[in-house]
């Protein structure tokens, strides 16, 4: 059966087809290097190294700025780490001390007899946000609907280079925003606003793009940003349970079941709890 005909549950709406890996579009490209003066930057910071480092040797590198935590996802067992200082001037003042290499900042010390470089990447707090100004003049409300939420992002991606990957891929971005935690560092995930709706229906419809760099691979997921929007269906009271990734409208479940069978349905409530 092919998906095409895939016939709609009455109760549970039809998921998502995954998309077939030669439809996924692939930008390629090098990610700039961010190396600015005297910005805010979030007091966590990306630490990787060439191979593994005991943590009582790191601290040891880097208590000489200020005091910290880190967090380690890998449990010891991988090559990088995020330091959470206390303070952003003692990330400031390792930006300072860092060699300036290749576009990016080292340390360089000698560990168990051989030359150790430690890679640090700090976090502009500007990058969290793209606004394009050839685009401001429209309404931000007229634009509000052609937003997609992506996922999977890699922290070296900044708003304005998830913009230009985007708008190269899709059309002409607005805005683009990526979440982060309490100390403005990004948790991989966020939303695209595009100028117009045909840019955003080409992205929902793709559902990824993969990005290709010399630094690193990544396949960012897109999916619709679904809100609180009532079934579209003329004089339906109901609220949209379901948002139809084909015709960009809501319907409650009784107004979807009888929608053309080729459309494709989301889940509004399960994507609304992310
Ligand atoms: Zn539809
Ligand atoms: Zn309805």
């Amino acid at each position: 059966m092919s998906s095409a005909s895939k016939p709609v549950e009455s109760e549970t709406p039809a998921q998502p087809d995954v998309p077939n890996k030669s439809t996924i579009p692939t930008w390629q490209g090098e990610i700039k290097p961010r190396l600015l003066t005297n910005q805010e930057v979030s007091r966590r910071i990306f630490i990787g190294w060439s191979r593994t480092v005991p943590h009582s040797i790191l601290m040891e590198a880097f208590a000489r700025f200020g005091r910290y935590s880190y967090i380690d996802n890998n449990k010891g067992n991988g090559n990088h780490c995020y330091l959470v200082f206390e303070s952003p001037d003692s990330v400031q003042a390792m930006i300072h001390c860092a060699h300036k290499r290749k576009g990016g900042l080292y340390f360089d010390f000698f560990y168990d007899g051989k030359l150790e470089h430690i890679q640090v990447i700090p976090w502009y707090c500007q990058d969290l946000y793209y606004s394009n100004p050839k685009v401001q003049s429209v309404d931000r409300s007229k634009t509000a609907f052609n937003t997609v939420f992506i996922g999977a992002i890699h922290a070296l991606l900044t708003a304005s280079a998830i913009a230009e990957i985007f708008e190269e891929t899709f059309g002409t971005v607005a805005y683009a925003d990526l979440r982060c935690d309490g100390n403005s560092y990004p948790i991989g995930c966020g939303s695209v606003t595009f100028a117009d709706t045909e840019s955003c229906r080409k992205a929902v419809a793709m559902g990824s793009v993969d990005v290709v760099t010399s630094k690193f691979g990544r396949r960012i997921t897109i999916d619709p940003f679904v809100r609180a929007c009532p079934c579209s269906v003329p004089n339906c009271s109901q609220l949209g349970k379901v948002f139809c990734k084909d015709c960009f409208n809501y319907f409650c479940l009784g107004c979807f079941q009888p929608h053309p069978l080729y459309h494709v349905g989301v889940d509004v409530l399960s994507f609304r709890k992310r």
